[in-house]
């Protein structure tokens, strides 16, 4: 187990634009504020979604596109450093018209409407390392 411990920093609430892609925005947002490590969580709705699922045996991605308008009825992930710089992971659950859920690792979405709360983490930076057992960048550090 890797454990990191943080204090509570600066909080921002953004308003992403219009056509423009949800994970992209999330990033400038926390890009802009200086935000290395932290914690997100959005609301709002996409016109169209990426979402990818992570094959267990294969350790590849699989993407499935979701072309149609959808709430997004729950999005979070979290903010840590890779080859030096920040990077974002973003899980999303998306509902369609009969309120049908669908979700996965967020890979790209086009906003309709987009609330993001971003939760700066101070503290030492959380540094993503390759993990032979399941192939991913996971957190590294001391066990
Ligand atoms: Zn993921």
């Amino acid at each position: 187990m890797h454990v990191g411990r943080f204090e509570r920093g600066k909080v921002i609430m953004a308003r992403l634009d219009y056509g423009t892609d949800i994970v992209e925005g999330i990033c400038e947002v926390a890009r802009s504020a200086g935000i290395k490590t932290g914690v997100f969580s959005a609301i709002g709705a996409l016109q169209r979604a990426e979402v990818g699922y992570y094959d267990q045996e294969t350790h590849e991605y699989h993407g499935n596109v979701i072309d149609q308008p959808m709430e997004l009825v729950s999005c979070s992930g979290n903010i840590s450093i890779r080859d030096g710089t920040p990077l974002i992971h973003v899980h999303a659950a998306l509902a369609d018209r009969d309120g049908t859920l669908v979700g996965g690792h967020l890979q790209s979405g086009t906003i309709f409407a987009a609330e993001v709360c971003v939760q700066d983490l101070e503290g030492d930076f959380l540094v993503r390392e390759h993990d032979p057992t399941t192939d991913l960048f996971l957190w590294g550090g001391p066990d």
